[in-house]
């Protein structure tokens, strides 16, 4: 992380607007960085979307944080990818975890699979071990950067470039750089500058793969004419159209 410290702009409609005219996701990247120093993040939970923007953020050979959500569930090929991150970018992740208590107290109540219930306590688990999380994250910057496209799935295809919201009594800016990127895009990037990325999407069970990673159990391949979010908690499927969000984008 940066140690330096400077003026940092006032976040109104008038910036957003200026911000979200920058259509190139390296300049756009550079002027934040440039704009809010250590007060900007990346936000990644392995994406191959934030291994992207990882990569362009590292092309300016400074300084900058990347912050993960770790839920505890997440697949063992995920940590072993972030320790690869680490050593080949030169940087620590910022790690985010539940709360201890309130993780004791849902277990207790709930149980470890709480999430096959019902929709209520999917969205509870995912609360505590995504959410509240990224909640704290939120309360160390003024730019979350995050990887959304809006070629994800239907809720996401509006999707604005910048967007300003709430954290607490502050404004913050929310900045998506590759939220015109489809998925060919975004993976001919990665080949081409040989960027590093999570080994599970290289995985193909009976023609389906992972498109979309996060916990165990509630993650899974998809088929090629299915939506990239539609391997998440399947069981909702039939049920729960369209509803494949966790809460931190909402
Ligand atoms: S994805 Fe599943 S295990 Fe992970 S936080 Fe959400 S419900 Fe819980």
């Amino acid at each position: 992380m940066s140690s330096v410290t400077q003026d940092i702009p006032r976040i109104d409609q008038n910036l957003a607007e200026q911000l979200d005219a920058i259509e190139d996701a390296y300049e756009l990247i550079d002027e934040l960085l440039k704009l809010f120093g250590d007060r900007v993040a990346i936000g990644t939970s392995g994406q191959l979307t934030g291994c992207v923007l990882i990569d362009l953020a590292a092309r300016r050979g400074q300084p900058f944080r990347v912050f993960v959500i770790d839920t505890l569930r997440l697949h063992p090929e995920t940590y072993e990818f972030w320790d690869r991150l680490e050593e080949h970018y030169g940087f620590k992740l910022e790690r985010f975890k539940p709360d201890d208590e309130k993780l004791d107290r849902m277990l207790n109540q709930h149980g470890e699979f709480l999430f096959f219930d019902s929709k209520f306590k999917q969205e509870h688990c995912c609360n505590v071990r995504k959410v509240e999380p990224n909640q704290r994250a939120m309360q160390t910057l003024d730019v979350w950067i995050t990887g959304l496209r809006r070629d994800q799935s239907a809720e996401r295809g509006e999707t604005p470039r910048v967007t300003i919201g709430q954290e607490g009594v502050r404004d913050i800016l929310k900045v998506c750089p590759l939220v015109d990127w489809d998925e060919e895009r975004v993976r001919d990037y990665i080949s081409e500058h040989d960027v590093p990325y999570n080994p599970l999407f290289d995985v193909s069970l009976h023609g389906a793969h992972y498109k979309s990673l996060g916990c165990v159990i509630c993650t899974t391949p998809v088929m090629p004419h299915e939506s990239p979010r539609a391997g998440r908690w399947r069981w909702f499927n039939a049920v729960e159209e369209g509803k494949k969000e966790c809460g931190l984008h909402i």
